[in-house]
């Protein structure tokens, strides 16, 4: 057998590349990752977990103003952008340092360099050193897409968005999926004027339509502003400084800042990927089989650079799949129906299993169930923001999907998720005696 330098070098210290590698060398392989930027990849540095901390920052907005009907008398409320986005960006670093340490205490040498892939079993790094590995794994992750029009260099993406110096007044945010919902919901909740744009007449593709209709009309009653069916044309900077977008179909508008959250591209370019004739897709999207394997048997991927399902915890699971595959003799395949996902709107929106098109058009006749109702905390706060559950059941009454709108509905859902995932039915959420009072209760008393 060929001696190599490693047993497995991975390129990309992201969720995947991270937990593929800790896996491989609990295994007893000898592991090296190479990362050209911070070890935790696009979720801990500059993806969900800031996010998440952005949302929950931004929605004291709305805390502070219905505490005054519980009795709370806030006067003088002031908000610091930059006291939120310092105190997210020293817990990012703390994650970072927490992720090095795991690498480091499961014996997973960090390579700090950009690393290409030179041969089936070769790496060159940036500074020219040639390395070898009986397997590569490839978990660079994804890019923001940023639109080729005139004057796109005056646009920022999400990745800058956690290092602003101040907040814009006004921002347009191009792009209707998660990235875009989310961030309205965070700017507008500072006060920054937001207008989404989005070049269909559909926001969020691939969650249930009743609960997109419901957010997009939140959405509207909060202030946030959508103009449909539009792409760019162009963004030119006037002498004030701000930023005049011209797009189809509508006139143009000047805002103070521009981003974009129109998709995410696979992290292939200059990767030397195609030279050694691994296969790509259109996207530039690494084509895997089932055990995150390419067509040439040494190199593997996972996570967004395959463009399967863009998620982290699914990139988790797939790089402990790979390791246990090829390290741990436990050939493993990951499944990826029925992930449960979120989009941290305000107020957050998510889905598990089938929307209720999906099983009309999959399984013909389908029964759902609906609750639509206004929390008990909104009720009292006087605001007038209604909640949304879905339930879809086959024939049969195996439950299909649960589609939740409202506050907390993520954390709501994931309990429920095993549910769907484990294909329980209508029935046996109606034999669970519910939590009272409780907004998750609402699943168990569906009529
Ligand atoms: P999404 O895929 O969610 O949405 C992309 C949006 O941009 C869609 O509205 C799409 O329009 C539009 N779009 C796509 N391509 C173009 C283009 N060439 N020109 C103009 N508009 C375009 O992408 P995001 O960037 O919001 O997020 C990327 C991925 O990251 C998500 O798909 C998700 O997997 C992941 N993510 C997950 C989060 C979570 O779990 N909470 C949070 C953030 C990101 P249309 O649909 O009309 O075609």
């Amino acid at each position: 057998m060929a001696d190599y330098d490693y047993d497995l070098i991975t390129i990309g210290a992201g969720s995947g590349g991270v937990r593929a590698s800790r896996i491989a060398a609990s295994y007893g392989a000898k592991v090296a990752v190479a990362e050209e930027y911070r070890v935790g990849g696009t979720c801990v540095i500059r993806g969900c977990v800031p996010k998440k901390m952005l949302v929950y920052g931004a929605h004291f907005a709305e805390d502070l103003q219905d505490a005054k009907n519980f009795g709370w008398t806030v006067d003088n409320c002031t908000f610091d952008w930059k006291v939120l986005r310092d105190n997210v960006l020293k817990d990012v670093d703390r994650l970072n340092g927490l992720y090095t340490q795991t690498l480091e205490n499961n014996k997973v040498e960090i390579i700090p360099q950009r690393a290409t892939v030179t041969g089936p079993n070769e790496v060159t790094l940036g500074d020219g050193t040639k390395l070898t590995a009986r397997y590569i794994l490839i978990a660079v992750g994804a890019r923001p897409h940023v639109p080729s029009c005139p004057g796109h260099e005056h646009g920022i993406t999400s990745n800058e968005a956690f290092h602003l110096d101040e907040l814009p007044r006004r921002i347009l945010i191009a792009g209707g999926g998660y990235i875009a919902n989310e961030f309205a919901g965070i700017f507008n909740e500072f006060g920054t004027h937001v207008t989404i744009i989005n070049r269909s007449d559909k926001l969020l593709r691939g969650y249930d339509e009743q609960l997109r209709d419901r957010l997009l009309q939140i959405s509207l009653t909060k202030g946030i502003d959508f103009r449909f069916n539009a792409e760019f044309r162009g963004i030119e900077k006037l002498e004030s400084g701000a930023l005049k977008v011209s797009m189809t179909n509508h006139d143009p508008l000047e805002v103070d800042a521009v981003m974009y959250a129109t998709g995410r591209l696979p992290n292939t370019e200059g990767l030397g990927l195609a030279e050694i004739g691994v296969e790509l897709g259109e996207k530039g999207e690494i084509k895997v089989d089932r055990f995150s394997k390419t067509n040439i048997d040494s190199i593997y991927a996972v996570g967004d650079v395959t463009d399967r399902v863009q998620l982290t915890p699914v990139a988790i699971r797939e790089g402990h799949a790979f390791a246990d595959t090829v390290f741990g003799n436990k050939p493993t395949a990951v499944d990826h129906s029925c992930v449960p996902s979120a989009v941290f709107s305000h107020p957050p929106m998510c889905g598990v299993g089938m929307t209720e098109s999906e099983a009309r058009n999959k399984l013909g006749s389908v029964k759902v169930y609906t609750s639509d109702f206004r929390s008990m905390k909104n009720v009292l706060a006087g605001r007038n923001e209604r909640s949304l559950y879905k339930m879809v059941c086959d024939d049969a009454d195996k439950v299909v999907g649960i589609h939740l709108l409202g506050p907390d509905a993520p954390e709501i859902l994931q309990g429920a998720a095993v549910a769907v995932k484990a294909g329980l039915s209508k029935a046996d959420f109606d034999a669970t005696v519910a939590i009272h009072p409780t907004m998750a209760e609402e699943l168990v008393l569906m009529r």
